[in-house]
């Protein structure tokens, strides 16, 4: 089988000067891909300047025989975003592969959040991610080929105590992925969702002893594949944790349909209303929204009839 490479393309990571980011650039570093290796080298919280990480990671992928530039603009800002961008299009004139990784927490139960906090995790992860696609998009879009990862968590699939602004970030990330997928299906375009769980400094505080192998070089070959031109998906959310790859969709009941309803009838009907025998599960593209409407009224009229 061929080995799957990335000679002549461009990565954008942000966030790689440590744990999962660094394993990717590592990644496509070592396969051909010229990485613009982004990270702010703060601290877990967010704060503080560092060119060190981003800089050990482009010296590695330079030792290695490949080619990368370190990069310390923060995602947090629009100016940060479009500056990450540009400095794959002045060292290198286009951008292939963007992986939006970086992260910090801030965690605090809900009552307790500050506004700073909250806008802090939500400035990092949810509009970095815009910060960076929306640069990006037009210059993909207009070359008729692009591969966007963005990064999830099971925080924003499930939730977690303490984590509303990490929980919101990740959540919202479903729908920026949605749209941008929707958007670059036409022009070769695909963005998807990786779901990752792996080892790294965020785990700090956790005792980690008893866990399987989880290092984040057993999530970067799946974030490889949503990145590289065979990638034949999108809008879709992979979940890659201590060695097992799996997919996480949005999921609907079929439902009843009754022409009236009343508070009573829903208590009546919830066991129908829940049940997941015959499920929809609708493809983001090409137009879930399209299928949710459509056989919504498809059982209105069915159950019109009837
Ligand atoms: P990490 O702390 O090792 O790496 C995150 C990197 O992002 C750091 O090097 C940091 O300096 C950088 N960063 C922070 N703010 C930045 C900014 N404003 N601009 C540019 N870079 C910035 O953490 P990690 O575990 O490797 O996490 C990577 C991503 O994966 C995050 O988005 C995280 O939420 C997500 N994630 C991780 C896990 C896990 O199990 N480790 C689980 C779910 C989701």
């Amino acid at each position: 089988m061929s080995e799957k490479r990335f000679d002549g393309q461009v990565a954008v990571i942000t966030g790689a000067g440590r744990g999962l980011g660094k394993a990717y650039a590592l990644l496509l570093g070592a396969k051909g891909a010229k990485v613009v290796v982004n990270d702010l080298g703060g601290s877990l919280q967010g704060d503080g300047v560092d060119v060190g990480p981003a800089q050990e990671v482009v010296n590695e992928i330079i030792a290695a025989g490949g080619e990368a530039i370190a990069n310390t603009d923060s995602v947090a800002t629009p100016e940060g975003g479009q500056a990450i961008i540009n400095a794959a299009i002045n060292t290198w004139g286009r951008i292939d592969i963007l992986i939006h990784n970086a992260g910090n927490v801030r965690p605090a139960l809900i009552r307790d959040m500050s506004y700073e906090d909250f806008n802090s995790v939500l400035d990092v992860h949810l509009k970095g991610a815009f910060h960076v696609v929306k640069p990006a998009m037009p210059l993909m879009c207009d070359a008729g080929y692009g591969r966007i990862v963005l990064t999830s968590s099971i925080g924003g699939l499930y939730g977690n105590h303490k984590v509303v602004n990490y929980g919101v970030s990740k959540a919202g990330m479903i729908g920026l992925c949605n749209v941008a997928a929707l958007e670059g299906a036409e022009h070769n375009v695909t963005c998807n969702l990786i779901v990752p769980g792996a080892v790294t400094r965020m785990a700090e505080g956790i005792d980690v002893s008893a866990y399987p192998p989880m290092g984040p070089e057993l999530v970067a070959p799946v974030v490889g594949w949503l990145s590289h031109e065979s990638c034949s998906v999108s809008g879709e959310m992979f979940v890659s944790i201590a060695g097992r790859v799996a997919k996480a969709f949005i999921g609907e009941t079929e439902g009843v349909y009754q022409p009236e309803w009343t508070i009573d009838d829903v208590e009546t009907q919830l066991e129908k209303i829940g049940d997941t025998t015959n499920p929809w599960i609708l493809p983001v593209v090409p137009a879930a929204h399209v299928d949710h409407i459509r056989n919504s009224f498809a059982m209105a009229v069915k159950g019109s009839k009837s």
